[in-house]
């Protein structure tokens, strides 16, 4: 508590990598150095009088740990800092972390308009989910601003979008949408689990609220799941009523990894996208690639608005092998560093077929359309030295020529 309105002006004007480590601390009478963690569900009240105080709220303090952490409050004041938001409201999950904005801000007949290129769960939940709620969802291309402005209606609350996208790569212009949406009473809300704050703060260009998988960069190692929601006190308090009442709060523990985690996360993000960005110059430069899709890279479309947006162009790439699923299925199992997993954002590199896997929901055309061919792979790059990784690139190539499968 000591830590609340004296903490903003010393935090003033900190950069990232500070905050990372800074923020949120509240040490308690062991004058511990490490941040503590407080696993426990319930607190105790002195008397009588002060449980009807707390529960009054004439008094703060916590009551249970649905409502409040120590642990989790420490994670929630640090990712604040970090996007530059009033507050935040951390979750079990990023889909928890969806949800808690869907249904802390969103009523029966309100109106999403989202980009096609959405973490396929996401669509799920706005579709399958919030549509047997009377909420209806209208998917547009993320990088048409126009047809962002036609699927408006009066009805329309919320702009829903990530960028760069998955896992092509594409960019969404965020002032230009939060321009949109705020020209339409709507709220711009901008999944940030691929750049994180180090590498984008959409506060910056305008959004109002900007949600974490914490599952991702923020824990960094494939521990734990969590997730997050930043923004104005004001336009958390629907949210933050939502995480209290039906409770899908995070656990003290996984907000502790992912503490311990925030504090690498500006050395990580850095390493990720120097190592992405030397693997896709590689791979663009390999006569077997068709087409290499990442920000950083001169040849990609949005290059421009990706440097104006961003500081770095990230640590996720993909790439075509052209031809099918064959060829792609081919590649991906003759590597023996990068893991075939659907996860990214660790610090083990991870590649991902997306036609047959994370996007297989999808109709061939729809796949077609968005661009995600059979033959096209996606890299998360880790924290492996960059040699080996792209030893094990050509391993992958090697792979193709060969008719045996895997190396391993
Ligand atoms: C993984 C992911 C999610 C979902 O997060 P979970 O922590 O797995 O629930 C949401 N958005 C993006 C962009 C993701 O990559």
């Amino acid at each position: 508590m000591s830590d609340g309105e004296g903490a903003m002006d010393w935090r003033k004007g900190l950069r990232p990598e500070t905050l990372a480590i800074r923020t949120g601390i509240h040490r308690t009478a062991e004058q511990e150095h490490s941040e503590p963690i407080f696993p426990t569900s319930s607190f105790v009240f002195e008397s009588a009088g002060e449980a009807a105080d707390r529960f009054a709220g004439r008094v703060p303090g916590n009551i249970y740990a649905r409502f409040t952490n120590p642990t989790l409050r420490t994670l929630e004041e640090r990712l604040a800092a970090l996007e530059n938001a009033e507050d935040c409201i951390s979750t079990a999950s990023g889909m928890a972390a969806c949800l808690t904005v869907f249904m802390g801000i969103l009523q029966a007949g309100d109106h999403v308009v989202a980009s096609r290129s959405l973490f396929g769960t996401t669509v799920q939940l706005l579709q399958g989910i919030l549509g047997r709620f009377g909420v209806e969802t209208t998917f547009v291309q993320l990088t048409d601003l126009s047809a962002w402005e036609a699927a408006i209606r009066p009805q329309t609350r919320i702009l829903f979008l990530e960028t760069p996208s998955n896992p092509m790569t594409e960019i969404g212009d965020l002032q230009a949408l939060a321009s949109l949406a705020h020209g339409h009473e709507a709220l711009l809300v901008v999944d940030n689990s691929f750049c994180t704050p180090v590498l984008q703060r959409p506060l910056h260009w305008g959004a109002d609220l900007v949600i974490h998988s914490g599952t991702k960069y923020l824990d960094g190692q494939g521990r734990t799941l969590g997730g997050a929601v930043c923004g104005s006190r004001d336009l958390l308090t629907g949210p933050r009523s939502f995480v209290r009442t039906a409770g899908p709060s995070l656990s003290p523990f996984n907000a502790w990894v992912q503490l311990k985690g925030l504090e690498t996360l500006g050395l990580r993000m850095e390493r990720h996208c120097a190592n992405a960005m030397e693997l896709a110059q590689w791979l663009e430069n390999r006569p077997e690639v068709s087409r290499v899709h990442y920000p950083g890279l001169a040849s990609h479309p949005q290059f421009e608005l990706a440097a104006r947006q961003q500081r770095l162009p990230g640590g996720i790439l993909s790439f075509d092998l052209g031809g099918g699923q064959e060829r792609a299925w081919k590649f991906m199992d003759a590597l023996r560093i990068f893991s075939r997993t659907a996860n990214l954002g660790d610090v083990k590199s991870t590649v991902t077929h997306p036609a047959s896997t994370t996007h297989s929901r999808l109709t061939q055309e729809a796949r077609a359309a968005a661009g995600i061919g059979d033959g096209l792979l996606r890299l998360s790059v880790g924290l492996e030295h960059v040699e080996d990784l792209r030893d094990d690139l050509v391993r992958g190539f090697s792979g193709l020529s060969q008719d045996g499968i895997a190396l391993s």
